[in-house]
């Protein structure tokens, strides 16, 4: 189990983690889901040892992973890889780390099975694609058999057919009862492979629950109403009358109302009776990737423009910052705004930090 109290990170003005609590439990994917910029990968040095809190603690199995006794058969990972010798093999890549870590010449070969680059083993890796290198992180941080694997963003910038693998491999580590722990800035991936959703934005605790939990959650129904485009006031007049009536009403980009908390018939009868001509009415489901862009949207929503090309966010003080809330029908949905991209997060500084295990980067990986 990883365990996490109070844990922060500040580099000098930026707070790139801020006071997260959470339990990553063995036995299960638990999807660690954010956009660009929100701390996940800082959060995972921190778990490594890499990177040290400015204040809480971390520890993995109980221990600081520092103390860790055997760490690469205790932990495994795929962190940003920038570290791989290029000119050597990938079957000569994973027998140095092997031998770092007293681990016999055969299990190379059982990982690289495992990855599906048996047939590549004798290529140098700076000739592999981007897919290939990442399984070739994937086959180091197998190697020590580990009970504790944490993957930063593992299936940025594949293939759908290297995706789907990354995906059931998770799943069957997850299965013999490894804690998995799997970084992602994308919720349609997360809603396909994790049990256990950890969402953070701004580097703090935004949700924490389990994937089905979250779906019912954050999947409200709604209606969508329309009104003879050249009537304005009477949509201001029928907003009203919704309104009144306990809904809450929300502008739709194309000037439809988005109306929430009560039933279709009722909508109808409401506009009946107050001689509105309707065009449309409808029932919707507000999309899981809605939910989570409106959560993460508030969070995102405080990048100071004046830093956005440092990468850097503005600091509002730190505890104030609060989850919105939900509106009474349950649903999170505000539409984006028009040309807005919601996962649009800073860029992160790059820092020059150690890598636990690494696959090689290619000049259209940004990371
Ligand atoms: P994510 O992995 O969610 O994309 P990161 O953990 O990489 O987010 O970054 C979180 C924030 O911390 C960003 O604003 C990033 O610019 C900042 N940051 C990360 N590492 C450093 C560092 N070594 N020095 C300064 N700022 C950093």
């Amino acid at each position: 189990m990883i365990e996490a109290v109070g844990l922060t990170k500040r580099y000098g003005a930026t707070t790139a983690v801020y006071n997260l609590t959470f339990q990553v439990r063995p036995g299960a994917v638990t999807g660690f889901l954010g956009p660009n910029g929100a701390g996940k990968s800082t959060t995972m040095r921190m778990i490594l040892g890499l990177d040290n809190p400015t204040s809480g603690t971390v520890t993995v199995g109980g221990r600081p992973f520092r103390q860790a006794a055997n760490a690469p058969r205790e932990v495994g990972a795929l962190l940003d890889a920038k570290a791989v010798h290029g000119g050597r093999t990938a079957r000569n890549h994973l027998l140095s780390l092997a031998q770092l870590s007293g681990i016999p010449a055969r299990r190379v070969d059982e990982v690289l099975g495992v990855v599906g680059l048996q047939d590549v083993a004798k290529r140098r890796s700076k000739g592999f694609s981007l897919g290939m290198g990442q399984r070739l992180g994937i086959a180091a941080a197998l190697l020590g058999d580990p009970k504790v694997l944490l993957f930063d963003e593992p299936v940025n910038g594949l293939d759908p057919e290297g995706i789907h693998w990354v995906r059931n491999l998770m799943k069957a580590l997850a299965a013999e009862g490894r804690t998995i722990f799997v970084s992602s800035h994308l919720m349609s991936e997360m809603a396909l492979t994790a049990d256990h959703l950890i969402v953070i934005g701004r580097g703090q605790l935004l949700a924490d629950m389990g994937v089905r939990d979250f779906i019912a959650a954050n999947s409200a129904g709604f209606a969508r109403v329309r009104i003879p485009e050249d009537e304005p006031e009477q949509r201001e007049k029928l907003s009203g009358v919704l309104a009144e009536a306990g809904a809450q009403v929300m502008p739709e980009p194309d000037g439809a109302l988005r109306v929430m908390g009560l039933p279709l018939p009722r909508i109808s009868d409401l506009a009946h009776g107050a001689d509105v001509r309707l065009w449309e009415l409808s029932p919707h489901q507000a999309s899981l990737e809605e939910a989570y862009m409106r959560m993460t949207q508030s969070a995102v929503d405080f990048r100071s423009t004046q830093d956005e090309k440092a990468g850097l966010m503005e600091q509002l003080p730190y505890g104030e910052f609060r989850m919105p809330e939900a509106p009474a029908g349950g649903g999170w949905y505000v539409p984006p705004r028009p040309g807005e991209n919601p996962y649009a997060g800073p860029s992160p500084a790059v820092a020059p930090s150690p890598s636990v295990s690494a696959a090689p980067t290619t000049p259209e990986d940004p990371r």
